[in-house]
């Protein structure tokens, strides 16, 4: 069965009849500029074949919605919504508060709901929860889709009803993907430009299978370093220094929050540089920015683990890898590679013989393909 046909049967099993509605949202790749979204700077994710799906029909003010990879169940009234429930489904009250904070009116609805986006492992399953989410209400409650607020809705969600502080990429490319595409995204304007993916390249994701232990704590510190260097550049955001900027500024700023403010820098340059190669076809030269974006991260903002790197230096060393850089916040979860089509099987197995011996982990390797963003599904017939 299809992601489709198992939610419909899922609905079936729990609610009798066919939904009214199925919608999906995709998990993510981010290709390069990591860490510059919450510095108003640039970056350029792929939404990737990976969703979460829900099959719903509408009901009165209430949501009742089965977790089926939860194996769990929430049922909550739309104006009392409860803030003690599992950690789930304040992903799911989190969506309907800020929808309603916006202004929308909500109508009810119960469903099913499951995805194959790698849970905990910098896929950004949360935002594609959370646009799913937002999806399935849209469709009940008749407003119209737009995807960047929706975008937005997820972001609040995280920030406003979770309490935490996450940069507005993950919902905007699970939102807005664009199929063959990623998409170069300047997180101050939300601006979103399509770049195809090279010919003849693919997409490797490689799950270190490691938790992202300190991530909460060493994010805050990172935004909180970034905030000072801009304070001291006297910029609103690092967004807006150059290179030549911080060379200036070195002796007043401390030496850590230096190489912070020049990984950031740096990496929005390497991303509009990214941008440009992809649109030329240039795969080689993506890779080799994405082996610098790598490089940045584990040097300059160290929040890269012994397994990303373990990962990402098992990956170099293999033919028709262009190049591997880890993805997502760090500190464990997923890394990437840009591998020619031809080698992918090879560099597969390869990676994940080597990895295994070195770490006696098991990693999981799978080709992630640039997919469509948030939508409605037409039922499998
Ligand atoms: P990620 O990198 O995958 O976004 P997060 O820690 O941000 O990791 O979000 C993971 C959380 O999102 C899970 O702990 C769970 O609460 C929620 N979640 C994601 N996908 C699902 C799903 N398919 N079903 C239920 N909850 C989910
Ligand atoms: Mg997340």
């Amino acid at each position: 069965m299809n992601p489709v046909e198992r939610v419909v049967q899922a609905f079936a099993d729990h609610f009798d009849g066919r939904p009214a509605f199925i919608v999906q949202a995709p998990g993510r790749v981010n290709l390069i500029g990591e860490h510059t979204d919450y510095n108003d700077g640039f970056c350029l994710p792929m939404a990737i074949d990976r969703a979460t799906w829900i099959a719903l029909r509408p009901r009165d003010g209430t949501v009742s919605v089965q977790a089926l990879d939860m194996n769990d169940a929430l049922t909550f009234g739309l104006d009392a919504l409860p803030r003690d429930t599992a950690a789930w489904g304040r992903y799911v009250t989190g969506v309907a508060w800020a929808l309603q904070e916006n202004g929308y009116t909500l109508s009810g609805w119960e469903g099913v709901l499951r995805g194959d986006v790698p849970i905990g492992s910098g896929l950004s399953s949360s935002a594609a929860l959370e646009l799913a989410v937002a999806r399935a209400f849209a469709a009940v409650s008749g407003f119209a889709w737009d995807a960047r607020r929706m975008a937005q809705i997820g972001q609040q969600t995280e920030n406003r009803w979770l309490g935490l502080q996450t940069g507005i990429m993950d919902q905007l490319i699970s939102a807005n993907g664009v199929a063959g595409h990623a998409l170069l995204m300047d997180c101050r304007a939300l601006s979103l430009s399509p770049v195809p993916l090279p010919p003849g390249t693919a997409v490797v994701v490689m799950d270190t299978k490691t938790p992202r232990g300190l991530v909460n704590s060493a994010y805050n510190q990172r935004r909180a370093e970034c905030e000072r260097a801009a304070e001291v550049l006297g910029v609103p955001a690092l967004r807006d220094a150059s290179p030549a900027d911080l060379e200036r500024a070195a002796d007043r700023l401390d030496a850590v929050v230096f190489r912070r403010a020049r990984h950031v820098i740096t990496e929005n340059e390497r991303t509009l540089r990214a941008a440009g190669a992809m649109g030329a076809g240039d795969a080689d030269e993506l890779g080799r920015l994405m082996n610098a974006s790598h490089d940045s991260l584990r040097d300059d903002y160290e929040v890269t683990s012994h397994t990303l790197d373990t990962m990402v230096n098992s990956a170099r060393r293999q033919g028709g890898c262009l190049g591997a850089r880890m993805t997502g916040a760090g500190f464990g979860g997923c890394a990437i590679a840009l591998v020619r089509e031809a080698d992918v099987a090879p560099f597969m197995a390869n990676v994940a013989r080597e990895y295994e011996q070195s770490t006696h982990l098991t990693p999981d390797l799978f080709v992630a393909r640039p997919a469509a963003g948030a939508g409605l599904v037409e039922p499998a017939a």
